[in-house]
């Protein structure tokens, strides 16, 4: 069964102002589908090709560059529409909340930490809030291109994609704008919060 772009929990307006319908249009339905065709093609006739879509952006990693690209960005993609509801925003509750706080200060602390990284992330990539069970903290981690911490030891929470095709319809060059927006009134943090539970 070939991979496929998954159904999003909501229209491909309702995440407007914020995102705009014309950003799904081309984000959702454009870059991440052209994503899971590429992978399509690659994988034909390869192992991967009976895989699930996790396992090949593990087994792909520094083996087949061109497998993982479009994997770990199909990957990537349905994990941000996950973090995002059009009901979202606020802050988490519970342990998450409570670790946010000893570690940053406050949870304004850590949005601005957030947003901060993300707009330093330098060129393509995606900011990301993981848990590293090393150390048992978390962690804001930037990624570039399709670097995921799928294919690391960390454990992706929340990311937030910072590619140009992200934001450059509806905020242009502003990426601050396009990240503070996510963090403020999208950001799905029951999502966050179980993805948290589970890790640790
Ligand atoms: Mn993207």
């Amino acid at each position: 069964m070939a991979f496929q772009l998954p159904k999003l929990p909501y229209a491909l307006n309702a995440l407007a102002p914020v995102i705009s319908e014309e950003t799904m249009q081309y984000h959702y339905g454009k870059h991440h589908q052209t994503y899971v065709n590429n992978l399509n093609q690659l994988v034909a006739g390869k192992p991967f090709e009976h895989m699930m879509l996790d396992e090949v952006v593990m087994m792909s990693a520094g083996f087949d560059q061109a497998v993982f690209n479009n994997a770990a960005q199909a990957w990537n993609h349905t994990f941000f529409w996950m973090c995002l509801s059009p009901r979202g925003g606020g802050q988490p509750g519970g342990r998450l909340y409570n670790d946010i706080v000893a570690k940053w200060g406050s949870f304004e602390a850590f949005r601005d930490d957030f947003v901060a990284k993300a707009a330093g992330n330098f060129g393509s990539g995606w900011t990301w809030l993981v848990f590293n069970p090393e150390t048992e903290g978390l962690e804001i981690v930037n990624t570039s291109n399709a670097e995921t911490p799928l294919a690391s030891d960390n454990i992706p929470l929340l990311v937030v994609d910072v590619w140009e095709h992200a934001y450059y319809i509806d905020y242009r060059n502003a990426r601050v704008d396009f990240v503070r927006g996510v963090m403020d009134r999208l950001v799905d943090w029951d999502f966050v919060s179980r993805n948290y539970y589970r890790a640790c």
